[in-house]
């Protein structure tokens, strides 16, 4: 059976009740030994769920599904270099979090819970929307008062309920989180905040089983990720760690995360040697709004995960995110500012030689 262990205080929990961190405040993790047979694989469609055996849900049936996944991996050339994009853009709701939340709402619909809780206004609370909306699950979705976007329009549009709350991003997660705090009001209500909920992982994990078997399972030499709290460049770490343990490649690859300069908290820790993170006030807006995250809860492991795959952090300036921007889009990809921090820093990235293979995630559609 699957259980959580605490990365802090190594409490274990069964998952039964439902929870999203241990009662010390801890993040949980997943404890799993995952399973992956190419031969059944190969034999199902191009969905994410190929990989079945290694996602940790019991029962098919409770599938939350758009037959997501197995995104392209195409060619390109850029900053005078050839590089693989994994066009993550084309998911249904338009970023790579329905990897995750595919996964999630699935394990939560598994788990007995019928309402969710969030406090996204961006690609993360759509992803929640839309999935609680296939899935029929009641959907939450906490916000600040002065919060709008369109995408908080289309978040409606699917049914969730958009609860305002005077104050600000932390107040509003505060809020979302009080709902359904360990052992609170609600057994069948759960917050599923993407940026603490272990089965988000167990989702974006399926970002590297797809690269190594698009690569004929070989493992590329870099992949360069958008950074905000690290849920795609974990999964990915994770599912790498997954594919050697089982023999299916035989190394990783350097792991690189880009964050803007205006919010770069974990590139910060990264130079200053740090093994924690330190909450730094991200004053002034960026274009990449799906990066600005000062205190991302599992910023302390994205460090690890670089360190250990001998990789790097690196920051961008504004300029430098809307001139790659305009340059990749000028190649065909309709892709939003958040997705051109890693094509940015991908352009400052030097390379250990010249003809590594490179792959760069376009984690999200649009403007
Ligand atoms: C959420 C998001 C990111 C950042 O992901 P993290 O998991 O916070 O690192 C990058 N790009 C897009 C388009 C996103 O929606
Ligand atoms: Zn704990």
């Amino acid at each position: 059976m699957f259980r959580y262990v605490c990365s802090q205080c190594r409490k274990e929990h069964s998952l039964h009740p439902a929870i999203w961190r241990c009662s010390c405040g801890g993040l949980l993790d997943l404890d799993t030994a995952v399973q992956l047979s190419v031969e059944r694989v190969k034999s199902r469609g191009p969905t994410l769920w190929r990989y079945r055996e290694a996602i940790s849900l019991d029962d098919d049936g409770n599938r939350v599904t758009f037959d997501e996944g197995f995104t392209p991996l195409v060619q390109a050339r850029l900053g005078g270099r050839e590089v693989f994009l994994k066009l993550e853009y084309l998911f249904p709701s338009g970023s790579f979090k329905d990897r995750g939340t595919t996964v999630l709402i699935s394990k939560l619909k598994e788990l007995g819970i019928t309402s969710v809780v969030g406090d996204s206004s961006g690609n993360a609370g759509l992803s929640l929307a839309m999935y609680g909306a296939r899935g029929g699950l009641e959907c939450e979705i906490y916000v600040p008062s002065w919060a709008s976007s369109r995408i908080l329009e289309r978040i409606e549009g699917m049914g969730a309920c958009v609860i305002r709350v005077e104050g600000s991003r932390t107040e509003a997660e505060r809020a979302a989180q009080k709902e359904s705090l360990p052992g609170g009001p609600s057994s069948t209500k759960l917050y599923a905040g993407h940026n603490w909920h272990p089965f988000f992982l167990e989702g974006t994990k399926t970002f590297a089983y797809e690269v190594a078997e698009q690569l004929d399972w070989t493992c590329p030499d870099v992949i360069v990720f958008p950074v905000g709290n690290g849920s795609l460049l974990l999964g990915a770490y994770r599912g790498f760690k997954d594919l050697m343990r089982l023999g299916l490649v035989n190394r990783m690859p350097r792991l690189v995360g880009i964050q803007p300069q205006r919010c770069a908290p974990i590139v910060r820790a990264f130079q200053d040697n740090l093994d924690r993170i330190e909450v730094l006030p991200c004053g002034r807006e960026t274009v990449a709004k799906g990066t600005r995250l000062p205190d991302p809860p599992r910023g302390k492991w994205v460090l690890e995960a670089v360190r250990d795959s001998g990789g790097t952090l690196l920051s961008v300036s504004e300029e430098e995110i809307v001139d790659s921007l305009r340059k990749v889009r000028r190649l065909g990809y309709l892709i939003e500012p958040t997705s051109a921090v890693a094509t940015a820093g991908f352009e400052k990235y030097s390379p250990a030689s010249p003809d590594e293979t490179v792959v760069l995630p376009l984690t999200g559609w649009g403007g």
